[in-house]
C-alpha cells in the first residue's frame, strides 16, 4: 500500500482487443489471417464490427463488444481498466475524421495509463506480435490507485 506503483501481470496467454476503423478494416482482418497461428493461443475482443468480420473470414473466435461510435472502444477502455484486456491492435484511419474521435482518444489515454501495449498500425503489430514476450510474462508498472485515492482524500 506504500507503493507508488504496483505491478500487474500480462500472462501468456493475453487478452488482446482488435478494432480497426472502417477503412482499416480489410487490413486488419488480413493481418489477423496472417498471424492466426499465434492470435488462435490468446483471448481475442473486438469493437462489434471489427469482431464479427474477423470472426467470418478468418474462423477466429472474437468476442465483440459494441460498434466503436456506439460506445465500444469505451467498452474495451473500461475492460483495461478492471485488468480484463492487456494488449491493444488497433488500426485506426489518420485520415478519416471519426464521430468518436474523443472515445479513441480515451482509449488511448487509458492504454497509456495501464502500460498497455498498444499498436495503432500495421508495421507496429507486427512488430508486436512477433516479440519474444508474446510466449512470457510481463510485470506493467501503474500507479497505485488506492494509494493515490487515500492521499488525495485527505489533502483536497
Ligand atoms: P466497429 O468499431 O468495429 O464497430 O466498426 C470500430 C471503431 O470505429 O472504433
Amino acid at each position: 500500500m506504500n507503493e507508488d506503483f504496483i505491478t500487474l501481470t500480462i500472462e501468456k496467454q493475453k487478452n488482446i482487443a482488435l478494432i480497426a476503423h472502417d477503412n482499416k478494416k480489410a487490413e486488419l482482418i488480413a493481418w489477423c489471417e496472417e498471424h492466426k497461428e499465434i492470435l488462435k493461443k490468446h483471448f481475442l475482443c473486438g469493437t462489434g464490427t471489427t469482431a464479427r468480420m474477423i470472426t467470418d473470414q478468418t474462423g477466429l473466435p472474437v468476442k465483440g463488444y459494441n460498434s466503436g461510435p456506439l460506445g465500444g472502444d469505451q467498452q474495451i477502455g473500461a475492460k483495461i481498466v478492471e485488468g480484463k484486456v492487456d494488449f491493444v491492435i488497433f488500426f485506426s484511419d489518420p485520415l478519416t475524421a471519426q464521430p468518436h474521435d474523443p472515445d479513441v482518444k480515451a482509449l488511448l489515454r487509458i492504454a497509456q495509463v495501464y502500460d498497455i501495449p498498444i499498436a495503432n498500425n500495421r508495421s507496429s503489430a507486427d512488430f508486436m506480435i512477433r516479440s519474444s514476450l508474446m510466449d512470457e510474462t510481463y510485470d506493467r508498472k501503474v500507479i497505485n490507485f488506492n494509494k493515490n485515492i487515500q492521499e488525495r482524500s485527505k489533502t483536497l
